[in-house]
Formats: structure tokens, C-alpha cells, sequence
């Protein structure tokens, strides 16, 4: 059998009002918590004032940290690690979407170890050991709150480019997912950031780095998904369904922290940084095309992947199973209402070199897809996916 390793040091709680539980895990820490979050929606939907009440009633004072934006900063962190140093918080609370989650990630590096934060990126960079962090996700989502990742962007003269910090070290102490958070969500944030966990799970799955563990979570993940993410879209208040959503999106989350992803997260982030597009709908634009091109080395595999998509398979060849996966992709990402391609926005030949340009210098993600690509193969999947062309 494969040889493989499987590393989670993260306790969780889950389940409807687990949040309550942010006192009494912070105070395990200290009495000072610096509470992360973006720039309104935790205030809105409540969910700030349900953890400043279960920090007060277990003694802990509450910092607040607020105003992250999407896809954040080197700078918004170096900027919450200042204001923790100040008040010398002894534990960081991420509340909110990826966004908030990987800042608070990056504010707790940053409190034990000098800025910039440029010199963390990359993988195993960190020195001291971060201030223990606490994650609470509102958004269904990126599994922040299991991963060692913090994605972060880095702005420079010729543009911004989103960047990951990889370390066992930031591996979250206590991830508290409490469904009810979710069901705030507008349908475009449900549907983007459910797709975002379904790239988790099929990348994970199809990865060079998938393992036996990961391969598990990975289906069930993707079966919940797609049973359970058309029943949100449809209804919002659907607590059962909205549970089930967040359940899988910490699966996926516990496959990447395994496995790392594949070419589609990889591809995505420019889509993301140069178009606007939210993390997840840039993700579901690759998807399809992505998984098509890594067909050919993962017959096996697929086939399961079109079954647990609810393709029927039955007396099939194995490749024609698989293909049908793609068809599977394709047809739940339409439900959800994901664009299939950008081609009203007439995006350029050299822009879409030059996006492959950068590709090729990840090293680590071309290694971790199951079929090698070249620049010209690069190229072809984002012509695909942005101007919608069939070569
Ligand atoms: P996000 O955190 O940027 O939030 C998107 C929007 O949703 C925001 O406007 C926010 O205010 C709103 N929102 C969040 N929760 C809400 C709620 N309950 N009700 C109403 N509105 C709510 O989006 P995201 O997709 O969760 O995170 C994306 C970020 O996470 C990206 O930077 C991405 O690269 C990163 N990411 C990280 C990992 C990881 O392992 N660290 C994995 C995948 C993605």
C-alpha cells in the first residue's frame, strides 16, 4: 500500500452555536485575544458580538482588528501584527471569510517574528513559533481554519500578486465551525466560495500528492457538494443543507492541507488579481478545463469522481466514465450560475502569455498535477477558460 503521512494538529468543533466556545478556548491561551475580521459583515450578521460576549464571560479581553480586505495584504497584516504587539494580545481570532482567516494567520507570525512579512512567504520560513490561532469561518469556503496556508497579496509597482505562506506553524490551534454563521451568505458568495471547496476536494483528489485518507474526505466532500449546495442556492435558511455545505468545505480544507492543490488554484490567482473575479468563481472558470487536461493519467480516479458527481456510469468503459466527470463539473457549476468564460471582456493573446509565463516558474504546482504541462498546454486551458475558445 502507498506510504503516505497525514498531519492535522487543529481541534475542532462543529456544529450550530459552537462559536460560544471562543472564550473559553481563547482563555487556554491567555486574557488579551486579538479578534481579526473584514470590514463589516461580522458586525452586521452578528457574529462579532456572539465572540466579544464569549470572550467577556470567560474573562478574555477583546482587540479588535477590523477592516481586513478580500484577498488581503502584507501590509493589513504587518498593520494587525502592530496593534497586537501594542495591547500584548496573547492569542489571535480570525473571524470571517479566507480573507480574515489567512490574515489573522499572518498577524500571529508577525507578532513573534519581525516584519516584513515578504520574508515569511514561501514555504517553512517562519522562525518563532506564531501566537496560537484561533479560526471561526462565516464564509463555506477556503478550510482555512484546518490549513497551514495563508494566502496573501503583495502589492508592487507592476501589480499585485497573491502569494502563500506555508508552514506547519500556522496550522490553526481550534477551528470553531458553526453552520449558523453561514446562513448570512448572499447566493453569489454561497455559490463562489462552495465552488472554491469543490476545487479543494477534486484537486486534492486528483493531485500527484493525494493519499489514501485525503482520497476519502476528498469524495465525500464532493458528494455532499453537490447534493447539498443546489438545496442552499434554493433555499438559504436551509440549515440542514447550509451544514452540510460547511461540513464539506472543512473536508476540502483537511485534503489541501494534505495534498496542496493543483493547477486550477495556481492559474486562478491572476484571474483573480488582474479581473476582480472572487477566489472561487476564478477557480470554477479552470476547473472543467484543467480536470479535462489531466484526464489521460487519471482514468481510475475520474470515473469515481463522475459517479460521486451523480453521473450515471453504469456499463461505461472506465474512460468514458471518466469523462463523464467533466460533464459533471460543468453541469453543477452551471446550476450554481458560474460564468463559463470572460469572452465580453476581450482579454488579450499577450495577457494570456503572460499569466502562463508565470505559471511555469511554480514549480511546485506543475509537480503536484498529475499530467506535465508546457507553456503552450497553459496557454490553451486559459484560452479556454477566459475567451471560451476550443482549439
Ligand atoms: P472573503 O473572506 O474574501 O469574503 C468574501 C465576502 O464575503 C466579503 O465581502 C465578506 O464580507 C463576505 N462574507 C463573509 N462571511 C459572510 C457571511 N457570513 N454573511 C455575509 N457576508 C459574508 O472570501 P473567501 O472566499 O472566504 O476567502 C477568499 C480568500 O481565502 C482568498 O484570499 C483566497 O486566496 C483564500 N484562500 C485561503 C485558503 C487557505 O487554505 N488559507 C484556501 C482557499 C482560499
Amino acid at each position: 500500500m502507498q506510504e503516505f503521512e497525514f498531519y492535522l494538529p487543529t481541534k475542532i468543533y462543529f456544529g450550530e452555536g459552537v462559536i460560544k466556545k471562543a472564550g473559553q478556548e481563547a482563555r487556554r491561551f491567555g486574557q488579551r485575544a486579538l479578534v481579526v475580521t473584514g470590514k463589516s459583515s461580522a458586525k452586521k450578521t452578528g457574529a462579532l458580538q456572539k465572540v466579544e460576549i464569549s470572550l467577556k464571560e470567560a474573562g478574555v479581553e477583546m482587540v479588535l482588528f477590523e477592516g481586513v480586505e478580500p484577498n488581503p495584504s502584507l501590509k493589513t497584516a504587518e498593520s494587525g501584527a502592530e496593534l497586537a504587539k501594542e495591547k500584548r494580545c496573547q492569542v489571535v481570532i480570525g473571524l470571517g471569510g479566507g480573507s480574515p482567516m489567512d490574515a489573522a494567520k499572518a498577524v500571529a507570525v508577525l507578532s513573534t517574528n519581525p516584519a516584513p512579512a515578504d520574508q515569511y512567504l514561501g514555504r517553512n520560513r517562519v522562525k518563532e513559533p506564531p501566537l496560537p490561532i484561533i479560526e471561526i469561518p462565516t464564509t463555506a469556503g477556503t478550510g482555512s481554519e484546518v490549513t497551514p496556508y495563508a494566502v496573501l497579496t503583495e502589492i508592487k509597482k507592476e501589480g499585485s500578486r497573491k502569494k502563500i505562506l506555508t508552514d506547519h506553524l500556522i496550522f490553526p490551534k481550534v477551528a470553531l465551525v458553526d453552520p449558523e454563521l453561514t446562513l448570512s451568505l448572499p447566493g453569489s458568495i454561497t455559490a463562489d466560495t462552495g465552488v472554491d471547496a469543490l476545487s479543494h476536494a477534486i484537486e486534492g483528489y486528483i493531485a500527484n500528492n493525494s493519499q489514501p485518507i485525503s482520497d476519502l474526505l476528498a469524495l465525500k466532500a464532493i458528494k455532499l457538494l453537490v447534493h447539498h449546495l443546489p438545496k442552499v442556492m434554493d433555499n438559504p435558511e436551509d440549515i440542514k443543507a447550509r451544514s452540510y455545505v460547511l461540513y464539506a468545505s472543512l473536508l476540502a480544507g483537511m485534503v489541501i492541507a494534505q495534498t496542496g492543490t493543483i493547477l486550477v488554484h495556481g492559474m486562478g490567482y491572476r484571474i483573480t488579481s488582474d479581473f476582480g473575479l472572487p477566489h472561487g468563481r476564478a477557480n470554477g472558470l479552470l476547473l472543467p478545463w484543467v480536470c479535462e487536461f489531466n484526464l489521460t493519467e487519471r482514468y481510475d480516479k475520474f470515473a469515481l469522481l463522475a459517479e460521486s458527481l451523480g453521473e450515471e456510469v453504469k456499463n461505461l468503459s472506465k474512460e468514458e466514465a471518466a469523462k463523464k466527470a467533466i460533464r459533471g463539473i460543468q453541469r453543477l457549476l452551471r446550476e450554481l450560475g458560474m460564468p463559463e468564460n470572460l469572452k465580453d471582456r476581450k482579454i488579450k493573446e499577450e495577457t494570456i502569455r503572460e499569466f502562463a509565463e508565470e505559471i511555469m516558474q511554480d514549480e511546485r504546482k506543475l509537480a503536484n498535477n498529475p499530467r506535465r504541462a508546457t507553456l503552450e498546454d497553459i496557454i490553451k486551458i486559459y484560452k479556454r477558460a477566459l475567451r471560451g475558445e476550443i482549439s
